[in-house]
């Protein structure tokens, strides 16, 4: 028998408890938005396996990745958030409400903020699930690295971080191998990083090889390398094994809804928008260039406000600009554009002329052009004439100082200006 789901609405839903998505939630919790944060692992996200952040600003002392995330959950605690700890399994975009589903519930929202950051990237080789994290196979140094004093560590990869790391780790370790795909002298990483590597007496190569296979009884013991040339296997006998071979956003479940890179990272403006109104992604799953907690933490915090903003202009376009009571008059301007904004006067005269027989709006489009999005308006100023919750027309021309002057406005709003009279 199916169990039927229960139902739960809110203005926001958060999906992943990183530094992104708890700062969004922060955000959305002040803004007094109802707002649910869920996070199928961690709270904290992947910050919390880092040992030190030292980069991180506000910080000096460098503490602990789970240190700056449990304060941040703290704070989104205090502004109201609500916490689930679930995978979310599924999502529908389409309608006006989102619907976000876990294994026992389904959440109703008004927005959806993806915060689901990545994972570190895996060989794929044999026996790797078997020694995944605690059982040999690390993707964080500065978590592992004390663990590892006196002893061999096998790096895998040869980007930045592989021999940043690699280099970090040859401070506890008494020898840190590193295995290249590439031929020998060729590694992926900056040219600085590698000239220090190559001379640094505690670090030894395998050139073009990659991971065969892994091999041990509970713990790892062995990794086999296999030369790509050759195709001989070389067996490795390690303490741990580090793997830094890129990271994979998770976005599995957006797939086929949301707009995605080719390595299928989201895409979105600078507003955090993604191609579905009311949708924002933020953090790491971004396509972006830097993906640290600095600016995990500012993509957060634009996605919340963003919501915020979002929310209330639903509000505003459905209950007040598209009301159905009176034949509407929307007056579109940036009212920092002085050209823009003398027509204001022009507005107010002609309300008064209909004493309450239309409905006359304003829009300032100088912080969020998101009103004039929705109405279709695409220059400003411009005037938007409503019917019965419709647009029936958008005007751009023939407004000035002396009044209206459009030929084709509805019989209710046609109207000549002294001039053209
Ligand atoms: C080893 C290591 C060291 C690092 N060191 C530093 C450093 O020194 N300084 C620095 O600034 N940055 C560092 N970073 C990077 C930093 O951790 C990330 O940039 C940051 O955590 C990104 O935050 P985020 O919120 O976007 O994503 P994440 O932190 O990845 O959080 C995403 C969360 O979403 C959850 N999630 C995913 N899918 C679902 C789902 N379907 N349902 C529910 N929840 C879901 C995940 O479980 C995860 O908790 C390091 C990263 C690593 C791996």
């Amino acid at each position: 028998m199916t169990r039927e789901k229960k139902v739960e609405n809110y203005d926001v839903v958060v999906i992943g408890g990183g530094p992104a998505g708890l700062t969004a939630a922060i955000y959305a919790g002040r803004a007094r938005l109802s707002t649910l944060l869920i996070e199928k692992a961690l709270i904290g996200g992947l910050a919390t396996y880092t040992n030190t952040i030292e980069n991180y600003s506000g910080f000096p002392n460098g503490p602990k990745g789970e240190y700056i995330t449990n304060e941040m959950k703290k704070q989104a605690e205090e502004m109201g958030v609500k916490f689930k700890l679930t995978a979310v399994k599924s999502v529908d975009f389409e309608g006006t409400n989102k619907v976000v589903e876990t294994f026992r519930n389904k959440y109703i929202a008004k927005t959806v903020i993806i915060a689901t950051g990545g994972r570190p990237r895996t060989t794929g080789a044999q026996n790797e699930d078997k020694f995944l994290f605690d059982k040999g196979i690390s993707f964080c140094a500065t978590c592992d690295a004390a663990a590892n004093t006196g002893k061999h560590v096998l790096v895998i990869g040869s980007g930045d971080a592989a021999i940043e790391e690699g280099m970090f780790l040859t401070k506890f370790a008494d020898k840190v191998s590193v295995s290249v795909i590439h031929d020998e002298g060729k590694m992926d990483c900056n040219e600085i990083a590698k000239e220090a590597a190559l001379a640094n007496p505690k670090m030894d190569f395998y050139w073009n090889t990659v991971v065969d296979n892994f091999e041990g009884e509970d713990m790892l013991e062995r990794v086999n390398l296999k030369n790509l040339k050759t195709k001989e296997i070389i067996p490795v006998v390690t303490d741990s094994c580090f793997e830094f071979i890129g990271y994979l956003p998770n976005t599995e479940i957006f797939e086929g809804l949301l707009k995605m890179s080719g390595n299928k990272y989201v895409i979105t403006n600078e507003r955090m928008e993604t191609n579905y109104p009311g949708v924002f992604a933020c953090g790491d799953v971004r396509d972006k260039w830097l993906k640290q907690v600095s600016t995990a933490v500012g993509d957060g915090a634009i996605a919340g406000f963003a919501a915020e903003k979002y929310i209330a202009e639903t509000e505003q376009f459905e209950e007040v600009l598209m009301q159905t009571k009176k034949p509407g008059l929307i007056f579109v301007y940036n009212a920092i554009d002085p050209d823009s904004r003398k027509f204001l006067s022009t507005i107010d005269a002609y309300e008064k002329s209909k004493a309450g027989t239309i409905a006359v709006n304003r829009v300032d489009v100088y912080k969020s052009t998101g009103l004039a999005d929705r109405l279709g308006v695409t220059n400003y100023p411009a005037v938007v004439i409503t019917n019965e919750g419709q647009v029936s027309s958008i005007v751009y021309e023939g407004i000035c100082e002396e009044g209206f002057c459009i030929e084709t406005f509805d019989e209710l709003f046609k109207t000549s200006c002294k001039v053209c009279k």
